[in-house]
């Protein structure tokens, strides 16, 4: 993929005395956040900014890093596997539309770029990669698991994603690929997958399973010489889990119900606990609840990050967005409905009425924070009404159809009706995410911070700051949740700029209305 920046204009050379490097190759920087403190008093709400000192320390050299993809089968696990390679080998094959090239496109950190400010003649944006070292999907080292033993190669040709061209290009490297052998307790995911359970681990001992699934983490660590292993969940989505006292609300809890093989213990509970155990980040691009307080819990003692929950890929991306720009235009959302229709295996899978209300939650937590927000459109805070539909329809295959109306209320009791059409691969929006959810956890394994300089520490074990990928993001507990898709975009592309220590305030654009 050709890039219009060259070299030099990627590279930054900051010129700060808040930014150093050390022999040892750490980035140190320090960064001014300016933040107010409230008090709500009789007289009225007393606003205080303060400024508070926060000094960063970041590894530049990116960890050597594996994937293990539980569902890397599926139409999303073949696909990332698949345009790694294609992209690796820069790939072109031929579609009725002209010859087409691999590329990165979707991801944020591979294909966006970071606004730095005005040099007085062009505004200066730089490539999102290019501002702190960070992995390419193609460094990724990947492998995982699947209920079902089709090689990656067959996996492709069933989901219907890429072009047959592109499909025989890739078969010598993916042919040899088969899953590892996965859990499967079919009353998680929907009956109509239980023909496709044919690469399964024998038994139904529950602390078995973990152990096995913790000598595979192990396995690969240890045969690929990784530094850094992230587990990141694309199989189907399983319904809700109980979350109860003496089940998984605590660390212990969740140990002991692996323990007594406890029914209510997921597949995906296990896959977190292994990967937790064995200091693998775990990430849930599905929406079922299996971050439950326990698992987040064994997470924050061990160190590790987790992060969740489903992939905010095509129409709910859209909506995060949409529902921002409206309401901060001063318009009311009064009603959204959401109606999608899909023929791949999760929807088929989302046709049983257990998981469809996984993903239902999931979908429709999504403007919430929006609607907190104004209080002059909401004065009761209540939501729009807002339904979502989804409908398995086979013939349509990976190419999802979202079809969206949006009714608010305007100025002097008007209405404005919007309706949305987008048809999609719907795996061709989820791939990127999983490379950007996978990249910016190794990213955030390098960084520590310190408010006092002297005593480092690491992020929260709750990656929150991968929720501009997330539909319903989990966050520490005590922390808003946050859905508006630019604000989430600038918590990550701040951050970055932090690190570097390149942030600046030009948003406001000071210059050119009071030069
Ligand atoms: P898919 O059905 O094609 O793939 C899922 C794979 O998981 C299948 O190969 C299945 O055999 C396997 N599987 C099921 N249970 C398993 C287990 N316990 N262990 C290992 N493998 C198991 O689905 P997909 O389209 O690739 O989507 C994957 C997930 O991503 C779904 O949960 C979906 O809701 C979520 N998601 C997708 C998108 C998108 O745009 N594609 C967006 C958001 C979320």
């Amino acid at each position: 993929q050709r890039s219009g920046y060259t070299e030099a204009e990627t590279r930054l050379i900051v010129n700060s005395p808040l930014v150093k490097t050390t022999e040892n190759g750490v980035l140190e920087s320090t960064y001014v956040y300016r933040k107010n403190h409230f008090e709500q008093t009789e007289e009225g709400l007393r606003v205080t900014p303060k400024e508070h000192a926060y000094h960063f320390k970041t590894h530049l050299k990116p960890r050597k890093t594996g994937v293990l993809l539980v569902g890397i089968g599926g139409n999303n696990g073949s696909t990332a596997v698949g345009s790694i390679f294609a992209n690796r080998k820069n790939m072109s094959w031929r579609t009725k539309d002209g010859v087409q090239t691999a590329n990165y496109f979707g991801s944020v950190t591979q294909a966006s770029t970071v606004h730095l400010g005005w040099n007085g003649e062009e505004q200066i944006y730089v490539p999102f990669k290019d501002i702190i070292p960070i992995l390419s999907p193609s460094d990724l080292i990947i492998d995982g698991w699947d209920i079902n033993s089709a090689n990656l190669y067959e996996a492709c040709q069933r989901a219907r994603v890429f072009e047959p061209e592109l499909q025989d290009q890739l078969r010598p490297f993916l042919e040899p690929i088969t899953p590892m052998p996965s859990i499967y307790y079919p009353d998680f995911i929907a009956a109509n997958q239980g023909n496709r359970a044919n690469n399964v681990i024998p038994g139904s001992n529950k602390q078995e399973h973990l152990q096995h699934i913790r000598n595979d983490i192990r396995n690969f660590k240890e045969k690929h010489q990784l530094d850094c292993v992230i587990v990141l969940w694309t199989a189907n989505t399983e319904r809700y889990t109980d979350v109860r006292a003496g089940l998984n609300t605590t660390a212990e809890e969740v140990l002991d119900s692996i323990k007594n093989n406890e029914d209510e213990v997921s597949p995906s509970n296990i896959f977190a606990v292994a990967s937790i155990l064995e200091g693998a980040h775990y990430i849930n691009g599905s929406p079922q609840n299996t971050l439950v307080p326990g698992i987040i819990q064994l997470a924050e003692k061990h160190n590790v990050f987790v992060g969740g929950d489903d992939f905010k890929s095509g129409q709910t991306k859209f909506k995060s967005a949409l529902v921002d720009f409206l309401v901060s235009s001063g318009l009311k959302p009064e009603s959204i409905v959401s109606y999608n229709h899909l023929g791949n295996n999760d929807g088929k899978n989302l046709s049983e009425a257990r998981q469809f209300r996984s993903k239902e939650i999931s979908k429709s937590s999504v403007v919430d924070d929006m609607v907190e927000s104004n209080r002059i459109l909401y004065p009761e805070s209540k939501n729009p009404d807002h339904t979502i539909v989804i409908k398995y329809v086979p013939f349509v295959g990976d190419s999802k159809r979202a079809m969206d109306e949006y009714i608010c209320s305007i100025f002097m009791g008007g209405k404005q009706t919007f309706v949305i059409h987008n048809t999609c691969e719907d795996s061709l929006l989820a791939t990127p995410l999983i490379y950007d959810l996978v990249i910016l956890t190794e990213l955030a394994s390098r960084i520590s911070y310190s408010t006092d300089n002297e005593n480092y520490r690491q992020f929260h074990s709750v990656l929150s700051v991968l929720s501009l990928l997330l539909k319903a993001p989990v966050v520490p507990s005590g922390t808003p949740v946050g859905n508006a898709f630019m604000r989430q975009f600038l918590t990550l592309t701040k951050l970055v700029t932090v690190l570097a220590g390149v942030s600046s305030d030009s948003e406001i654009q000071l210059e050119f209305f009071a030069p």
